[in-house]
């Protein structure tokens, strides 16, 4: 038996980024809840993961999957780790980031409306098979660390979301610095930062679109259910 392992292309490296765990931060996006006059900041982030082989590296066909009827489009900010760390400081932080990647955080919304009414995990309404597909990872050495820019989707051609990362509720730094002091955080992580508004469903057939600007872009096939 050999060990599994899943790797993400890196642009302009022949060397790829050996994936270790994928973690996922909930609900990051706040604008409505400023115009709300509520405080963002309030409470902590919180997080959920997804098993590594749910990647689906620099996406292309997504099946279709069981035991859902609602499954939902999320984009989002993928940053990859590159050095390990606990207790980071957020300004310690963004030494942390090998570079960045834009995914999808798909989710059996169905599924995910039942654990919560029923105060169950969202584990397999998050963490099914290709429930995260991701770009390549474009070098933080490359691009920077972007604290603003575009992220969008579309489904068949036509606008489905649109964001700017720079409304994140809690930044790539203070997201890390959350996480890191929970879990070790370890080279080979990625860490989904949550989505904008506009999730909505996907059809077998769709072409979806997604792209953070001056990052990266990822184009994938929701195709039929499996048998
Ligand atoms: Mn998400």
């Amino acid at each position: 038996m050999t060990t599994p392992t899943v790797a993400l292309p890196v642009m302009g490296r022949d060397t790829p980024f050996l994936v270790r765990r994928i973690w996922c931060v909930g609900a990051n996006y706040s604008a409505h809840v400023r115009e709300m006059g509520r405080d963002p900041n309030a409470a902590p982030p919180f997080f959920f993961s997804k098993p590594f082989d749910a990647l689906v590296v620099e996406g292309g066909e997504v099946p279709y999957p069981p035991v859902t009827s609602e499954l939902h489009h999320e984009v989002e900010l993928v940053v990859a780790i590159g050095r390990d760390g606990r207790e980071i400081e957020p300004t310690d932080a963004l030494d942390h980031v090998f570079g960045y990647a834009v995914g999808l955080d798909l989710t059996r919304r169905d599924v995910q409306r039942r654990a919560k009414q029923q105060g169950r995990p969202w584990a397999l309404s998050k963490g099914f098979d290709h429930s995260a597909p991701c770009s390549a990872i474009a070098l933080a050495s490359d691009v920077g660390h972007p604290a603003a820019g575009g992220i969008a989707l579309e489904v068949n051609g036509q606008l489905r979301q649109q964001g700017d990362i720079a409304d994140m509720t809690w930044s790539v730094a203070e997201v890390l610095s959350h996480l890191s002091r929970q879990v070790c955080l370890r080279a080979g992580d990625l860490v989904f930062t949550g989505t904008p508004a506009g999730v909505g469903p996907l059809l077998p057939g769709d072409e979806v679109d997604a792209w953070v600007e001056g990052i990266a872009r990822l184009q994938v096939t929701v195709t039929a259910r499996g048998p």
